[in-house]
Formats: C-alpha cells, sequence, structure tokens
C-alpha cells in the first residue's frame, strides 16, 4: 500500500463522499493520506474508515501544513469553484502536485495563475476531467480517430437538470463563477474538443434565466451555444438548471454517427454506432467494460507524479474551457453575437495518453 501515491481530499462535499472516496478501492496507484475539511467531527469519522489517524485530519487554516508530510503528494481540490485557484495554488507552494476539479476556478486569470504556481513549483497539474479517462469516450475518440464515422459534420448534446430551490454555492456567482454553462455545460465543450481533437474558432450564445425565479437571481438558468471549427464541424448544445435530467451526445460525420446516451454520468455510459460499412440502418451497441472514471483519472494522476509525466488533461485544458465560457457569456450578453477565437491547438499542451488500452468497439 505505501508505495501508492498519497492524495489529500481537500473539501468532503456531496462528491467526495459519493464518488471520489470511494473510487480509491478501484484505483491501483492511489490511496487516501490525508483529509482536509471545515468539520473535524466528519473528517475525523471518515478518516478512521480509511485508516488515517488524527494527524492526517487538516482544517482550512491548517491546510499548508501539509507540507510536512513528504507522502502526501497530491492534493485533490475538490471545492466550490471559486475556491479551486486558491488551493491549487497554495497546494504547489506546500510543494504538492494537484488534481483539480472542473471547471478548474473561475476567470482566465485564476487558470493562468494556477498554471505559472504549479510550474514554479515544479509540479503536475491536472484537471480532473474524468469523461477523458472513461473507456467509453475513450472508444468513441478511437472511433473518430480511425475514421470510422468519416468526416465529422455535427455534435448535438444537453447536459441539464432541474436544481434544487435551496441555499446553495451552485446558485451564488461568487462562488460558481456562472451557472448551468459551468457546471454541466462545460461537459459539452469539453466532450467536442476531445472527440475531435479539434480547438473551436468561433462561438455564439444565447442565455435565458426565467424572470421571478428565486434560484436564478445571480447565476444563468440555460445556455445555448454552438461552436464552430475550421474543420466544418459544428456543435450545438445546451445546458440548464430548469429542465428534466437530459445527458447525451450525439457524433455525425460524413460515413456514420455515435451517441453516447447517458454520456456524462458517474460510469454506465452507453455507446451506439451507426456506419456506412455496417449498413444503411444497422446500429450498433457495443458493450464495453464497467469502469469506475474516477479511479481511472486518480491512477493517470498517480503514474504522472510517479514518472514526472505531463498530464493528458493538464491545466491548458481547463484554462481552454473557460476562454471559450467566458467567450461564450460575452457572445450572450450581445445578444448571441458571433465571436471570433483565437486558434489554439490543444494536442499541444497535452501528456501522453493514459497507459490504460482503450476499448476496440467496431
Ligand atoms: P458540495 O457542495 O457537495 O461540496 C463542497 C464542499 O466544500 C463541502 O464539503 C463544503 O463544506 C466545502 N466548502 C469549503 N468552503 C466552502 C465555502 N466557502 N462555501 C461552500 N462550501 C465550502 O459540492 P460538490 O458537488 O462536491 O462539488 C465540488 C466540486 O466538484 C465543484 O467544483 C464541482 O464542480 C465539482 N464536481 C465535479 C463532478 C465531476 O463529475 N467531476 C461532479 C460534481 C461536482
Amino acid at each position: 500500500m505505501n508505495d501508492r501515491v498519497g492524495f489529500a481530499i481537500v473539501g468532503l462535499g456531496k462528491l467526495a463522499l459519493g464518488q471520489i472516496l470511494p473510487a480509491f478501492a478501484h484505483t491501483q496507484h492511489c490511496r487516501v493520506a490525508a483529509l482536509v475539511s471545515g468539520s473535524r467531527d466528519k473528517a475525523l469519522r471518515l478518516a478512521r474508515e480509511h485508516g488515517l489517524d488524527d494527524t492526517r485530519v487538516f482544517d482550512y487554516a491548517g491546510f499548508d501544513r501539509l507540507a510536512d508530510h513528504a507522502d502526501i503528494e497530491v492534493v485533490y481540490v475538490v471545492l466550490p469553484n471559486s475556491l479551486h485557484a486558491e488551493y491549487t495554488i497554495r497546494a504547489a507552494r506546500a510543494g504538492k502536485h494537484v488534481l483539480c476539479e472542473k471547471p478548474m476556478a473561475i476567470s482566465v486569470f485564476e487558470c493562468r495563475q494556477m498554471i505559472e504556481a504549479c510550474q514554479r513549483a515544479d509540479r503536475r497539474l491536472m484537471v480532473a476531467y474524468r469523461c477523458q479517462y472513461d473507456p467509453a469516450d475513450r472508444a468513441l475518440r478511437r472511433l473518430v480517430k480511425e475514421g470510422r464515422l468519416g468526416r465529422l459534420k455535427t455534435f448535438i448534446s444537453s447536459h441539464a437538470f432541474q436544481i434544487e430551490d435551496t441555499p446553495q454555492w451552485r446558485l451564488q456567482r461568487a462562488l460558481a463563477g456562472g451557472g448551468a454553462l459551468v457546471d454541466t455545460g462545460i461537459y459539452c465543450i469539453n466532450g467536442v474538443r476531445f472527440f475531435s481533437g479539434e480547438e473551436p474558432n468561433e462561438i455564439a450564445a444565447i442565455q435565458q434565466s426565467p424572470l421571478g425565479d428565486p434560484r436564478f437571481r445571480e447565476v444563468e438558468e440555460t445556455v445555448h451555444f454552438t461552436l464552430g471549427f475550421a474543420s466544418g464541424l459544428r456543435a450545438i448544445c445546451h445546458t440548464s438548471y430548469g429542465t428534466h435530467r437530459c445527458n447525451f451526445l450525439r457524433l455525425v460525420g460524413t460515413e456514420g454517427w455515435a451517441e453516447l446516451d447517458p454520456a456524462y454520468s458517474y460510469g454506465g455510459l452507453k455507446l451506439r454506432v451507426a456506419a456506412a460499412a455496417r449498413g444503411e440502418t444497422a446500429v450498433d451497441e457495443p458493450p464495453l467494460p464497467p469502469a469506475d472514471p474516477f479511479a481511472l483519472e486518480m491512477d493517470h494522476m498517480a503514474q504522472c507524479v510517479r514518472e514526472g509525466r505531463r498530464p493528458y488533461s493538464p491545466g491548458e485544458e481547463g484554462l481552454q474551457d473557460q476562454r471559450l465560457m467566458e467567450a461564450i457569456y460575452v457572445s450572450a450578453r450581445e445578444g448571441g453575437r458571433p465571436m471570433r477565437m483565437e486558434a489554439a491547438d490543444g494536442g499541444l499542451w497535452r501528456g501522453p495518453e493514459p497507459a490504460e488500452p482503450v476499448p476496440h468497439v467496431m
């Protein structure tokens, strides 16, 4: 167990308790080494469950003392969005590598500061885009790369749910940085960039929030947006905090289409593929290996730390999504005006692909 990479989990909310801590049992290279929380009782109880003694429980004020424990190598930031930058920068200064939840931060400026802080400290920085490590997404990416769908023309996706009308950070601009777009719409943006391997050069968006709904005093309810790519690919996306749960994507090419439905859940993704090579009407539903994307993502981080490698989804991945989301908000404020985006080459900032084999589905 001790040659595994030790992770400190910062923020013990729904995602940490429901997904991340249980995922350690499915990892090959990771172990829980510390917990950071504002609630000492909760953290002590969880520490015991994970075989940690009381010296491995920290509060936010004591966070910098992580520096005293060399076996804590990675800090996994699972806090509300506006706290990601502060804890990433403090972690880098404490000599720790950082795995940061999405969205990476609440502004391009913060993303740049986080990248710089980790560079200066010579620490790895990875954004927790778990879908990029999910076998279903990787299988679909492989289909695209092998040209099975022909030339990509359209990506259609919706990621939405009805948010509860309760006091929560997701509805507060200062803590969330935005509404549905930064929480769920980001999956559509990251997905189309990942599958196509291309970066958008044009963006247009429309934003809606029902007047009088107390949930949307500070953040938006719905954003419809399109992303244009130099190849001719166009993404048409919908994200909302005010519709029934929606969670699918379809990628349409000249020689076939493929869809994931569900597309963005914590595992159990379903792939359907239609390809000209299989006939006009055939639709395959290839089986995929069961997987825990959180475990795969953390194992990738651990391997990058051990081998001194750049992560496959480094800080620049989060920065690029943040740039695009900021442009989406500007377009929406200006009534849907198309925004030209500066060319970016996503391939250049990535580290090597994860070591796990990509499922072959066709
Ligand atoms: P949550 O509200 O359940 O947990 C957040 C934790 O941060 C809580 O324990 C809370 O006590 C703590 N916290 C510390 N300082 C706080 C402050 N000033 N205000 C409010 N809370 C504070 O949230 P969550 O759903 O666990 O989300 C945490 C992060 O994970 C977010 O960035 C979110 O976008 C991301 N997330 C990612 C996925 C994914 O699939 N990768 C899924 C859900 C959430």
